[in-house]
């Protein structure tokens, strides 16, 4: 990049995926933000930052391996010859699937093609699995089971500023996605109705026209409840019903068990607020319902999201103008790194890797045989939570992700980590999970890498490079091809993410996330190409469900669902409720934002928000030490006191390690469908440090 040149590309953090303009000037990057649909012209202080990384003095410039229980300076050719010779070793003792991968969300789609692609054909293991099962699994899932397709919106973000009535469930868009907030105002200069369920008055549920504050774990019964009252009120959109669903009288039968009375006995949201939430919600013209973390990451995570889904279906919004049901995916590349292969039930296209037509497709790109190809493996806690054990991995790559802080029952999760014969770890910063790594192969940054990003919407996006990565790092590919030769498979794996993207098209053509029709060329002309997008010279696809559903009969299909406690309710001996989340400052497990000096001085650390009435029933002082303790570890930090939070639960974010790390203390029940864990309640005690 020469001095005064500017390059347009996007955030390297969340789903938002927002516009930005990096400019050079002596040799320093600034980020300046961009015109562009999602957040036209704004950036959060994270975004306004990300080029404070890239010449950070911790970057990891040179391999690392471990020698003398140290991580010393490495070649890349020493560096990588151990990795292949251990893998190989591995192998051969064991078998290969005692070799795992473990990627990450905010990997390029080309990233987790090569990645899902590496471990199936050069590894050979089905044990490849990626942090985003922790992040929208359950809706993806709910979104299959309903729709027949998992696309975060099937509308442009755009809809949510002239929606009438916006239902938000445990979505905190002011604090994760703050551009997210001019769509608010538009709405809300529309005389639109926000509702936001959520059990914390968050700076999202202050701007709310109406907001539900359950009980931790209840919103699927506050949707049940919301699809009795438009029942029993006459609301439903009934024509819609008959001709473009399937299963309502099975939802009606066991929705007909949540009168309002009912269930603000179970979820203590008011019956008047239910009534009135319903009544907004069916009376509008244009509404839309949107799930995020907050309903999604329990141990009955789909059924909650399918309860909305149920919801909207009954009120006819999917596919209505203007109107629809969709999941605020929160990782960068949390969309499209489901899509092509990094999950371990899927190959490329959002294909099944248990389907004998899509194995034989991804083959056929591949080159290999079908029958070569590995089957299912096990979701990412179910793999993290075998790693050295006698029957998992021995080993573990890992791309891009940092389970030591971000995975539930963290101090677990480590201990398996640490177990494990060899660890190789591709970052360009020494994460918790790195530290602990044999080798850690340094990789380049966002802004050194070309590439795609597919965003909440489903908007396929550029990401452009503008300088060479510092020292001896590489980008990804290059790892996975330099790797791929040493494993004997000296083909397949290119360097270049144009060649990758290509054969991605081509992998994912036919499949429900059809990229064959996206080019490089097609993202830079426009702002972005919606999937599906068939062919080059066909339409994308910026709305889905117009006139029909993914399923085999077009129709979205409706399941019952029934509200159940969560896996762990507090109880004597840990008698409070404890929900995590993020805040504004920091980003995921805060391996890049604690690095950064504004947004450190900004959220420095850990702290326990608990209500003053709590807090006086304890005996704390704001910013007094506490200990929190749950049946898998327990945390230290100070007391933040605050009255926007029920007084029978605590709240702590997620994105520090250490005494402060919230996972120490999170439940690893698992949804039985998505295998996403409960990282949103489990039951703890409270108490002065
Ligand atoms: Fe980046 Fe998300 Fe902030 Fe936009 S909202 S600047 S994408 S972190």
């Amino acid at each position: 990049m020469t001095d005064g040149e500017r390059v347009e590309t996007h955030c390297p953090y969340c789903a938002l995926q927002c516009g930005m303009t990096l400019r050079a000037s002596n040799d320093l990057i600034s980020v300046e933000p961009r015109d562009f649909p999602t957040n036209r012209g704004g950036l959060c202080q994270k975004g306004w930052t990300a080029a404070d990384l890239l010449d950070h003095p911790e970057r990891i410039t040179t391999p690392l391996v471990r020698r003398d229980g140290e991580l010393r300076e490495a070649t890349w050719d020493e560096a990588l010859t151990l990795v292949a010779s251990r893998i190989k070793d591995i192998q051969r003792r064991y078998d290969e699937n005692a070799v795992a991968v473990f990627g990450g969300g905010g990997l390029t789609n080309e990233k987790s093609y090569a990645l899902g692609k590496f471990a199936r054909v050069a590894l050979r293991t089905r044990n490849i699995d990626y942090n985003g099962r922790f992040c929208m699994s359950s809706a993806a899932a709910a979104g299959i089971r309903a729709f027949g397709i998992d696309r975060g919106l099937p509308f442009p973000l755009s809809d949510v500023g002239s929606a009438d009535t916006l239902l938000l469930v445990g979505a905190n868009v002011a604090e994760t996605m703050p551009p997210f907030g001019r769509w608010l105002a538009d709405q809300k200069a529309r005389g639109g109705t926000l509702i936001v369920v959520d059990p914390r008055a968050t700076p999202t549920a202050k701007q709310a026209t109406l907001h539900l504050q359950p009980t931790p774990g209840t919103d699927l019964a506050i949707a049940n409840a919301l699809l009795h009252i438009a029942l029993t009120e006459g609301l439903l959109d009934k024509d819609y019903l008959a001709e473009r669903t399937t299963g309502f009288d099975d939802v009606r039968r066991t929705v007909a068990n949540y009168w309002p009375a009912r269930v603000e006995r179970m979820t203590g949201v008011p019956v008047a607020d239910l009534e009135a939430a319903a009544r907004a919600l069916a009376g509008a013209e244009r509404a839309i319902i949107l799930t995020a973390r907050g309903a999604e990451q329990h141990a009955k995570g789909v059924d909650t999201v399918t309860a909305f889904i149920n919801l909207a279906l009954a009120l006819g919004l999917p596919g209505r103008p203007g109107s629809g049901y969709g999941c605020l995916t929160g990782q960068g590349n949390g969309q499209g790194g489901r899509e092509h292969g990094q999950k371990a039930d899927q190959l490329p296209g959002y294909r099944k890797i248990d389907d004998p037509a899509a194995r034989e497709h991804v083959a056929g790109v591949w080159g290999v045989d079908a029958a070569s190809l590995p089957g299912p493996g096990v979701s990412a806690y179910e793999l993290l939570d075998s790693l050295g054990t006698e029957a998992g991995p021995k080993a573990m790559l890992l791309f891009g992700s940092n389970p030591v802080v971000s995975a539930p029952r963290a101090g677990r999760v480590t201990e398996r980590i640490e177990s494990l014969e060899f660890l190789v770890v591709a970052d360009f910063l020494l994460s918790e999970t790195a530290a602990l790594a044999d080798v850690v192969l340094p990789t380049a940054m966002w802004a050194e890498e070309n590439g795609t990003m597919t965003n909440l919407e489903g908007r396929v996006l550029r990401r452009h490079a503008v300088r060479r990565p510092p020292g001896q790092a590489r980008t990804d590919l290059s790892i996975l091809h330099e790797l791929a030769a040493r494993l004997g498979v000296e083909r397949g794996f290119p360097e270049d993410p144009a060649e990758v993207f290509t054969e991605l098209r081509r992998a994912s053509a036919g499949g429900v996330a059809d990229y064959h029709g996206v080019t490089w060329e097609r993202i830079d002309a426009a702002d972005g190409v919606f999937w599906p997008c068939p062919d080059e010279d066909g339409p994308d696809t910026p709305r889905m469900f117009t006139t029909r559903f993914g399923t085999p009969d077009g129709r979205a299909r409706m399941v019952p669902v029934e509200h159940r406690a969560a896996a762990e309710e507090p109880d004597a001996d840990y008698p409070y409720y404890l929900t995590t989340g993020r805040v504004l400052a920091q980003y995921q497990s805060g391996t890049q934002t604690r690095r950064v000096s504004a947004l450190r001085k900004a959220a420095p650390h850990a702290f326990v928000e608990l209500h003053p009435d709590l807090a006086a029933r304890l005996g704390v002082a704001d910013g007094e030490r506490l200990t929190v303790t749950s049946r898998r570890g327990e945390v230290t930090a100070p007391a933040r006191l605050s009255d926007a939070i029920r007084a029978d639960t605590v709240f702590m974010p997620f994105h520090w390690a250490g005494a402060g790390r919230a996972n120490s203390l999170t439940n690893d029940a698992l949804d039985p469908t998505s295998r996403m864990p409960e990282f949103k309640v489990c039951a703890v005690r409270v108490e002065r440090a």
